[in-house]
């Protein structure tokens, strides 16, 4: 366990260096900011979630922008998410928040209309700095799979402190978030460019594992593909043979191999991106 959890702190915290999902409010820790992206993902992608988040805070830059306004007004800038029960809990919590403040009602953020234990967890890591492990459907797929365990929510409360050990909750958190949008997913987790694939249990004792060598591999190329693509947009075969230095052929069998494992699709305009679904 010693080293899987080295081994697991270590690659978790280089790749997400590279592959890092920047978003304005990812480096705030405005509770209101946090709080506000946090309603507005729940069951929606995080990209759509952030263009609503957009509207929001430039509206509502504080809890009492949001108390002041009517419930119509509320809901027409949501139109569009679905759930629009959330809108009124989140309008609800406006209130509580615009009297009392955020520090009023920490630690407990399952005061507020609507909020459950994860929307608790996030806010305490992102906003208050905590030792707090998110309890996100991401986070916790990814330690169940790696570790290999079924009760994970034990498994997290007895390790906490070793997983948490000299590595910034924040940056634990939305490390695995994103590795779990990305790499990890619920469907076809895409094992062969996972940073955790060496040490992963899930991946050790499901996936028969060819020992090829990495250097040169095929393997190391669809990893390096898949990086460029996480953090670039309008990327074509022509500019991914031209920035790996590969013949466009031997480009186009490895994007049908990462295609095929549902990693990337190709676009009506020919390029190439992460297959997030
Ligand atoms: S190797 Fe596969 S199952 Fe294991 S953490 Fe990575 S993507 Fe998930």
């Amino acid at each position: 366990m010693k080293t899987d959890l080295i081994y697991f702190k270590q690659n978790l915290r280089k790749w997400h260096k590279d592959n890092n999902r920047k978003y304005s409010w990812r480096d705030s820790s405005d509770p209101w900011k946090i709080f506000l992206i946090e309603v507005l993902s729940q069951q929606t992608q995080l990209e759509r979630a952030n263009k609503y988040y957009n509207k929001f805070i430039s509206e509502f830059p504080k809890p009492v922008n949001m108390a002041k306004a009517s419930k119509r007004k509320v809901l027409k800038l949501w139109s569009g998410l679905g759930y629009n029960n959330r809108a009124i809990r989140l309008h609800d919590s406006s209130k509580v928040l615009s009297k009392k403040g955020f520090d009023g009602v920490y630690p407990n953020f399952k005061e507020l209309p609507g909020v459950g234990e994860y929307t608790n967890s996030a806010l305490l890591s992102f906003a208050y700095n905590e030792k707090v492990i998110t309890l996100d459907t991401n986070v916790k797929r990814i330690i169940g799979r790696y570790f290999k365990v079924d009760d994970i929510d034990n498994f997290i409360k007895d390790n906490k402190n070793d997983l948490l050990n000299r590595f910034n909750s924040r940056d634990f958190n939305q490390s695995l978030m994103d590795l779990g949008s990305l790499i990890c997913t619920s469907r076809n987790p895409k094992c062969s460019v996972c940073p955790l694939e060496k040490n992963c249990m899930k991946y050790i004792k499901e996936v028969s594992k060819k020992n090829t060598p990495f250097k040169n591999s095929n393997r190391e190329k669809r990893g390096k593909i898949v990086k460029i693509l996480i953090n670039s947009k309008k990327v074509t075969s022509k500019d991914l043979a031209k920035r790996l230095e590969i013949d466009e052929d031997k480009i186009t069998q490895l994007i049908e191999a990462l295609k095929k494992d549902g990693v990337v699709k190709a676009s009506k305009n020919k390029y190439i991106e992460i297959n997030s679904n």
